[in-house]
């Protein structure tokens, strides 16, 4: 299938080609057309599968009909409403959006914490067609009135499973109590709790499924490997592997704030050009760091989940779990990154006796027995180490000190969801009636005039689409291996 099949218009095929994509991938041959016929979309997409597209292009396509060149800020009302867990995946869709829609004068901004708060309310008192955000910083803004949402027509929930990891649930439903009851709705999420799907319930009305991977799946290019190794030697493991190994691109996910910037000093301290991305950082080092690794400038980048979640990473080779994390699914979040698009990739787990229930779960999840290594020096519970260098596990070193414990990893994640939620600033505890925006001088409904090429149908083709499946379905397990 070609984008031209899917009725695009015109300045979206531009933009796709300007993007050098030249085939749908899955989820944007399923999503495409039903977002088009202006359907509600329950999505089973992770990371990597290409659902930004399948759901900015045809929203840009049901907005085009009010885009303007006009500069009244009146003539840009906010239409469509984009929601991400995180500030660096709000970034990202924010780039697709402006990618997508560079052909059409419709606006975007984007809107999250830890950033001063004024730009972002002089940017929309200009006007915003499509507003991509972190729930708490959207409501910040509606509790200082700077946005109305009175002509919001469309709303995507991006990472639905995440939001709910961080807590912002609570803060989702009081976005979704300000909307217009009359509009479209999707929402993505890689996996499908229970209440995800009472979410789902009530946000979504009929909504079709669409499914671009099954459900905790893992993609079959990926060779997993499980390292067994005492916990205190992990450091020294992890260094002898970068060096023995061709890992030139390497994510690694710790437990906790603290435990990132502590191993991405140590690996700096070994000579090997690491950083670390988290919460406590500031935008702009975050951003940096980001900068630095797709670059290669970075070898190493060790991260949280919270803050590693939804990195669009291309053709990332190596994925290592220095710590396995408390929710098996978790692991697919992570490993999601590596075996992109048919691409081989390798998702190492430095395991010590203490995972082991966490790999046996995870095992299960992945639906396959991990083969395990045992690297000379650094066997399970061995306690003769290699000798000499800076890999050598030291001895004696308190368990606590590299956070072992499994209570303390308890308690250092519970702080860590409570301040990642915090990061977008103090929460209003119940929003404020949002400002109406002035009388509105044109007509919402009058076409869009293509400059380009005569308009394309806004009507999709027939065919795609597949036939409406119950949410049951979906989660009780219809699986589709078409990742
Ligand atoms: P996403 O799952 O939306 O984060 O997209 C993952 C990656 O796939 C991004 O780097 C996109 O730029 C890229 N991508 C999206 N659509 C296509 C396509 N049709 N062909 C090739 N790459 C794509």
């Amino acid at each position: 299938m070609k984008f031209e099949d899917l009725g695009l218009l015109p300045e979206l095929l531009q933009a796709v080609a300007a993007a050098g994509y030249t085939e749908p991938t899955p989820i944007q041959a399923q999503a495409i057309p039903v977002v088009l016929q202006g359907k509600d979309i329950l999505g089973g997409a992770q990371t990597g599968t290409g659902k930004t597209a399948g759901f900015t292009l045809p929203m840009l396509q049901r907005l085009a009909r009010h885009a303007s060149a006009s500069s009244s800020p009146a003539r840009h009302p906010v239409r469509a409403l984009i929601l991400t867990p995180t500030r660096e995946l709000a970034m990202q869709v924010y780039e697709n959006v402006k990618t997508y829609s560079q052909f059409l004068p419709l606006r975007a901004i984007c809107l999250y914490g830890g950033v001063d708060i004024r730009p972002q309310i002089e940017e929309l008192r200009q006007g915003r067609e499509i507003i991509v955000a972190t729930p708490g910083r959207l409501l910040d803004h509606v509790q200082q009135k700077t946005v109305a949402f009175n002509q919001v027509e469309m709303l995507v929930l991006d990472e639905a499973d995440r939001m709910l990891d961080m807590g912002f649930i609570p803060d989702i439903k009081r976005i979704l109590a300000l909307l217009p009851k009359e509009r479209q709705s999707l929402l993505f999420s890689a996996t499908f709790s229970e209440e995800i799907r009472k979410l789902a319930d009530t946000m979504l009305k009929s909504p079709q499924l669409i499914e671009a991977a099954v459900r905790n799946s893992v993609s079959e290019t990926i060779t997993h490997r499980v390292y067994p190794v005492a916990q205190e030697d992990k450091r020294h493991l992890l260094v002898h592997l970068l060096r023995h190994q061709d890992m030139r691109q390497v994510l690694v996910f710790v437990g906790t704030k603290f435990g990132a910037s502590r191993l991405a000093h140590y690996l700096q301290r070994q000579g090997i050009e690491a950083d670390a991305i988290h919460g406590d950082k500031s935008q702009q080092q975050r951003t940096e760091a980001l900068e630095g690794f797709k670059a290669g400038r970075i070898r190493v980048l060790v991260g949280t989940d919270v803050a590693a979640r939804g990195l669009d990473i291309d053709d990332l080779p190596h994925v290592i779990n220095y710590e396995l994390p408390h929710v098996a699914e978790d692991y697919i979040h992570r490993i999601g990154r590596t075996g992109r698009a048919g691409k081989s990739g390798v998702a190492i787990s430095l395991v010590c006796p203490e995972e082991k229930l966490r790999l046996s779960d995870i095992e299960k999840i992945v639906k396959r027995k991990i083969e395990q290594i045992e690297v000379p020096g650094f066997e399970r519970g061995n306690d003769h180490g290699l000798a000499a260098d800076a890999e050598k596990p030291r001895r004696g070193r308190s368990r606590e000190d590299d956070g072992s414990r499994e209570s303390r990893e308890e308690r250092s994640r519970k702080a860590d969801r409570e301040r990642a939620r915090s990061l977008h600033g103090d929460r209003p505890r119940l929003p404020q009636p949002v400002a109406h925006l002035p009388k509105l001088d044109f007509d919402p409904n009058k076409p869009y005039e293509s400059k380009l090429a005569a308009k394309a149908s806004v009507e999709p083709p027939k065919g795609p689409a597949k036939p409406k499946r119950q949410i049951a379905a979906l989660l009780g397990g219809r699986v589709k291996q078409d990742a």
